[in-house]
């Protein structure tokens, strides 16, 4: 049996940075480039939104860092001659990792009508096509607008404007698939759907709790802020269904230790908690500190800061002990010991931090599960303290900021007021559609415009089949990105892809060079400015392609000033800064070393600006996935060579995967259950609603998995991700908890 290794980055992780840079953007060009990532006068990471400390590290990334800057600084170039070369039906059956293997996109390119090639276009033409399709709508809700996490505020302000001005609030984003839960729930709970604590508060908490998260992968320099927290005493709470490399040992190659040692150890406890167990597991956790006696909860802050403490505590209170926790191991695959373990550390702990991502986010009760863990806070006063709070961990660099910004399908009225006075017109009232509705509508017809700005649309969404051929229903679809993806090949009845400026790259404009502003997962709002020139003359910055499209769409006497705005970025944020709360004196605070951090009320203040005034405490019915027999529950997850749909290579390290992506982790226990036999392979068929969805040719992996659970890598395993399997309130897609059955192989 293969498993994970037992330290995560390290030396390895230093080699791997500085071959793939010197094989994208060779070394001469992408050294300088490692040592402005994410320091004060460079650009920010055009990966995770992980937060920077105030005193930055000389080389303050890590080595996914480093691959998303090689892609994107890459030599390697796909232009009119490239798309010469290779039909759609040729492209269509590339793989997502040799298409993004192929380089930047670097002049607008246009797929006519029956046509089976792109060919160049300028971009007076290309706006020409847009605008004629958009004309032809006879209702603006017949576009959508798409955002995904990399776009900058400046570029998302203008770009939801745009869309309002078109008279849609059809702007779904990569947020649906995957925070969504988490600012349904913290909307509810305290008043503001970010997350409430600061690096500092990592640092200095006496508990940390990881839950649903690897951050080895997906936000590596987490581990050095854990490091950090444990040499301060901090103890490590990991729960997940995957014993996860990086929350093992870390080696931290800016220390001696890590370099030439054994590293920090980081996990004091670790819960394999099965798929999905998550809410039972808090919630008995809650039903346990209600009944701990003296010191176990926070009087004063519950009396003085919530609502609701009573319904709640009656509601955890029912039931007998016994069965509780019986119920409680069955659905998590844990211990009483162990669950009493964790109830030991919290009561232990002044100061509790609780981490997390998709592994929580994308289940059906994804909100309930979060609701439950903002009840454990609130029990021990633990939003709005030092060292305490909610920390929902965002996959994007600027998803949070794109938010903000009003990259929202319903933006609440204050901000449609604000935006309407500012720009003197009535923005659209009537909610538009997030990603699973708008992937309903095209499946329907109902969309005849598509445009997305940045991501890759058709790999990052769920039930691939239909979600392709929901794209293919659209008269046009249109793509602003830096480099080539599957959402190029499965297009609409015409196609643009328009070649954009990335993070990495000088941006000039009519008023000089420019900077762009992004917002972290901390609500720390920062500037980023590229440091290489664009590779080609025809590629421009997302503001330059919105003003340059609003101006030719909405004609010349439309009031908003597009061009001024394309010529000097801070005469966005002169406006950003009269439209949304927390932007004062923009500019010069953008300008600071560091920029400067959004109120959050909960954690400045301790006041919630929610329904009842107060944090509110929440009842929730525990409920959690089931697989039934002969099934294991499948969560789609990233291997350590990917950033969300983009995959840097074939490997995954730390799990001890090599040279493939189709492959299936299964229990060893489970495996031999279902005859199946390590390295064999077989299909995975998932069961909704009577229907089945295939994914052919995987091969199996002994791991080890929690007992009924299995994983494997998306976007290859989307397609056994139904459409309407979502999570209540947040409709996001359940990637986590998919119930699979496997069958022989029926090759590729
Ligand atoms: S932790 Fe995230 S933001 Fe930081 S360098 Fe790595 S990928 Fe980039």
């Amino acid at each position: 049996m293969r498993g994970p290794k037992h330290h995560a980055v390290g030396i390895p992780a230093v080699a791997g940075s500085v071959r793939f840079v010197g094989a994208q953007s060779g070394l001469k060009r992408g050294l300088p480039l490692l040592r402005a990532i994410n320091q004060v006068e460079g650009f920010d990471c055009p990966g995770c939104a992980w937060p920077e400390p105030d005193h930055r590290h000389p080389a303050e990334f890590c080595e996914n860092g480093a691959k998303a800057v090689a892609e994107e600084s890459t030599r390697r170039v796909v232009g009119p001659e490239f798309f010469a070369r290779h039909s759609i039906d040729d492209l269509n059956d590339k793989s997502g990792y040799w298409l993004g293997q192929q380089g930047r996109l670097t002049r607008p390119m246009f797929l006519d009508e029956d046509a089976d090639h792109y060919r160049p276009v300028d971009w007076d033409e290309a706006f020409d096509i847009i605008a004629e399709d958009l004309a032809a709508m006879d209702e603006p809700d017949r576009a959508a607008f798409y955002t995904s996490g990399r776009t900058g505020n400046e570029a998302a302000f203008l770009y939801q404007l745009f869309a309002r001005r078109l008279g849609t609030n059809n702007l779904p984003d990569c947020s649906n698939m995957c925070h969504e839960s988490s600012g349904a729930a913290l909307g509810e709970t305290i008043g503001i759907g970010k997350g409430s604590v600061r690096l500092e508060d990592v640092w200095a908490a006496d508990l940390i709790i990881v839950a649903g998260q690897n951050p080895g992968t997906n936000h590596p320099r987490m581990l050095t802020a854990l490091e950090k927290a444990k040499r301060s005493g901090a103890r490590i709470v990991t729960v997940n269904p995957l014993p996860e490399a990086g929350m093992r040992r870390f080696k931290n190659p800016q220390t001696a230790r890590g370099l030439a040692g054994r590293g920090t150890d980081l996990t004091d406890l670790f819960l394999q908690i099965k798929v999905g167990g998550d809410l039972a597991l808090f919630s008995t956790l809650n039903r346990l500190l209600l009944r701990a006696g003296e010191g176990a909860l926070d009087r004063d802050f519950i009396d003085r800061c919530t609502h609701g403490f009573e319904e709640f505590a009656a509601a955890r209170a029912e039931g007998d002990d016994d069965q509780v926790l019986a119920e409680t191991e069955r659905r998590t695959g844990l211990t009483r010991v162990e669950i009493e373990r964790l109830l030991a550390m919290v009561l232990a702990s002044k100061k509790t931090v609780v981490c997390w991502a998709m592994g929580l986010t994308q289940h059906k009760h994804a909100v309930p599960t979060i609701r439950e863990i903002v009840n454990l806070l609130l029990l021990r006063g633990d939003i709005g303290k030092p060292g305490a709070g909610v920390c929902p961990v965002r996959g994007h660099s600027n998803v949070q900021g794109d938010r903000t910004m009003g990259i929202w399908e319903k933006m609440p009225d204050r901000f449609l007021d604000a935006l309407g006075a500012e720009f003197h017109f009535k923005p659209p009232r009537d909610h538009g559609l997030d990603t699973v509705d708008t992937i309903r509508a095209m499946r329907e017809g109902r969309i005849r415009v598509f445009f997305a700005m940045g991501g890759n649309f058709v790999s990052a969404t769920p039930d691939t089949e239909a979600t392709e051929a929901a794209m293919r229903r659209c008269r046009l679809t249109v793509h602003v990105s830096t480099k080539l993806n599957r959402s190029h090949v499965v297009t609409g009845t015409r196609a643009l892809i328009l070649p954009a400026l990335g993070r990495t790259d000088i941006d000039i404009q009519a008023g000089g060079p420019q900077f762009v502003t992004v917002e972290d997962s901390m609500g720390m709002v920062h500037a980023s400015r590229g440091k290489v020139p664009p590779f080609g003359e025809e590629m421009r910055s997302e503001v330059a392609i919105i003003c340059g499209l609003a101006r030719r769409v909405l004609g010349g006497d439309d009031t908003v000033p597009w061009e001024d705005f394309a010529a000097d970025y801070d005469r966005i944020r002169d406006r950003i800064e009269r439209v949304v709360p927390g932007f004062d004196d923009y500019n010069a605070r953008a300008r600071r070393p560091g920029g400067f951090a959004l109120p959050h009320a909960p954690r400045d203040e301790r006041s919630f600006p929610t329904g009842t005034g107060k944090a509110n405490f929440t009842v929730n019915e525990v409920t959690s996935p089931e697989a039934g027999p002969g099934r294991l529950l499948l969560q789609t997850l990233r291997s350590h060579d990917q950033f969300n749909t983009t995959i840097y290579g074939l490997d995954d390290r730390y799990r001890g995967v090599h040279h493939g992506r189709r492959v299936v982790l299964v229990n060893p226990a489970d495996a031999d259950e279902l005859g199946l036999a390590d390295g064999a392979y077989c299909d995975l068929v998932s069961e909704w609603d009577g229907q089945d969805r295939r994914a052919p040719h995987f091969k199996v992996v002994h791991y080890p998995t929690a007992r009924g659970c299995a994983a494997a890598y998306y976007p290859e395993t989307n397609v056994l991700v139904p459409l309407d399997a979502v999570a209540e309130t947040s409709n996001t897609p359940t990637s986590k908890s998919i119930v699979v059955r496997f069958e022989g192989d029926s090759g590729m």
